[in-house]
Formats: structure tokens, sequence, C-alpha cells
């Protein structure tokens, strides 16, 4: 077994998306900053609504996935389909743009915290043009895995394996083949789990500080972490106790060319992309609303 060990730090920087919301960007702060198939890692919390309140209005993707996960506030989804959902604390959304969606994501509160995450994951070029889907997974459906001496794992994505047990999480069988847990760690705590060789993986340090891998390298707090390749990872906890994004999928090595929300395998590809959204033809099917996973058992 080969334990994967910390090759790179993508430390997040301020930027600002949507109509303004103020966030940190890890991965895909520049375009050569992605983890195949990772595009984006956006990480948004703050306590002043001024930083959030004027959300994300209407705006089209095409060519990928992206995922939310909200740990505080609350979030409402309106897409070109007429599909609404809502996002509170815990909750999930799985998005597949694939062909073409218009969507808006508005906070639906005026104070206190909005925390929470926007990762985007490609897709393969043959899948980049099928119909769009968005799935709500409600914090209820996502398993908590306990993997004992203080350390407890959200599984959103594929499934965890701890001492001979398996949590699966709600989202499982896409093509890239994703892990998406969310660590929990007690002072000094360890984790180490197998993820898949050949996937690529990294971190993020949400909470407090981590040291990774057999040689013990420091991930500091709000760094996107990029491992080697490996069987397992196995993160340790700093003083404070941590808590980290364990992502790993299956790279897909095509060529990206990304403009803005677009994201395809050709600059032909992103030309009809644009005319297809200035032309209506970008969202001319219906937005397929997918029921994902069964409430976990307590
Ligand atoms: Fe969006």
């Amino acid at each position: 077994m080969t334990t994967r060990t910390l090759q790179r730090i993508i430390p997040s920087v301020a930027a600002s998306d949507g109509a303004g919301v103020k966030l940190r960007r890890s991965l895909g702060a520049s375009q050569s900053l992605r983890h195949d198939p990772f595009l984006m890692l956006d990480e948004f919390y703050s306590d002043d609504p001024e930083d959030y309140l004027a959300g994300f209005p209407a705006h089209p993707h095409r060519g990928f996935e992206t995922v939310t996960y909200m740990l505080d506030g609350h979030m409402r989804h309106e897409d070109n389909g007429g599909n609404t959902g809502d996002l509170g604390p815990g909750d999930v959304q799985w998005m597949t743009a694939a062909r073409g969606i218009v969507h808006s994501e508005m906070p639906q509160q005026t104070e206190g915290r909005m925390r929470g995450f926007q990762l985007w994951l490609n897709l393969p070029a043959k899948e980049k043009m099928k119909p769009a889907a968005y799935s709500d997974i409600p914090s209820a459906s996502i398993p908590v895995a306990s993997l004992g001496k203080g350390v407890t794992a959200k599984v959103i994505a594929g499934t965890l394996e701890h001492d001979g047990k398996k949590t699966a999480g709600p989202m499982q069988g896409a093509s890239t083949d994703p892990r998406y847990f969310d660590v929990h760690l007690a002072p000094l705590a360890v984790f180490e789990a197998p993820v898949p060789a050949g996937h690529n993986a990294f971190l993020y340090a949400y909470e407090g500080e981590a040291v990774v891998g057999p040689d013990r390298k420091p991930l500091q707090h709000r760094a996107a972490g990029l491992l080697s390749d490996g069987d397992s990872v196995r993160i340790e906890a700093g003083a404070q106790g941590a808590r980290v994004l364990l992502l790993a999928g299956r790279p897909l090595r095509e060529p990206v060319v990304q403009y803005g929300p677009f994201v395809m395998n050709t600059h032909e590809e992103i030309e009809q992309a644009i005319a297809d959204y200035n032309s209506g033809a970008l969202t001319n099917e219906r937005v397929r609303r997918i029921k994902v996973g069964q409430p976990a058992a307590t």
C-alpha cells in the first residue's frame, strides 16, 4: 500500500463571482491551477451580508458539473427548466450542466453566516452534450462514517472504506468516479483510508491545519493540497483539530478549453456554446431532476 504524499499547495486567493459574492478560490484561480477532472474549488464564508447578498443571478453553464455544498446559510436555485431547490446547512446540489443550463443561485437570508463550497467537475467529451440534470441531496441522505478516535467523514460521493466497512455516499456512478468526503478530525486525530490508485486527489483544509502523508507535510488552513498517486490517504490534525475536504476523481486526460462558464475540448465548441447561448439553443431541452439516495439510517 502506497500512502499519497502532499505534492503541491495551491493557496486560496480572494475572488469575486456572480454579482459580486466574495469568496476564496484555490483550484481554478488561474487556468493552469486545475487537477483533472477538477476544474475549480470556491469556498464562500462570510458573516457580512454585503459579501453575499448580490448572489449569482441567472447565468449559463455548459460542459461540466457543479457541486454546491452548504455548511451555513440558505440558497435558492432556479433553472430554465422551471426547477427550484432550496439548499440549507449540510445540503448538496449536484448539477450536471452538460449541454446547457441557465440558472440562478440566490441567498435566502439577509443576515447571518453564509458558508459553503462550489466545486466544478469536468465531464468527458462524450458527455459534454448530454441533457442537463440536477439532483438535490438533502443533508439527511448523506451518511456520516465514524472512523473512531475522533474522526468522522460525511460521504457525499463515492464509497469510503474503513475498518472493513463501506459507507456509500448518495452520488455514485459518474464517469469520473468522484469521491467527495468531508473529514472532521479532533485535535491530533488521524484519518487514513483507501483512495483508488490512478485517481487524482486533493485536500482542502477549511478549518484548522493538518499534516499529510507518511512524511507529514503541512497543509495550511484554506489551501488546496494536491496529492501524489497512491492507494491511500493519511491526514493528521493539528492541535486545534481540522476539517478537511478530500476529493478524488478519475482524470479525463482530454484538452480543456474554458471560457468563463463554458468548459469544452476545443475553441470551436466554445464558439458554438456562445452562439447557442445567444440564440437560446443552449437550453432548448428540459432539465432532468434526478432523485438521489435514500435517507441514511441514523
Ligand atoms: Fe452556476
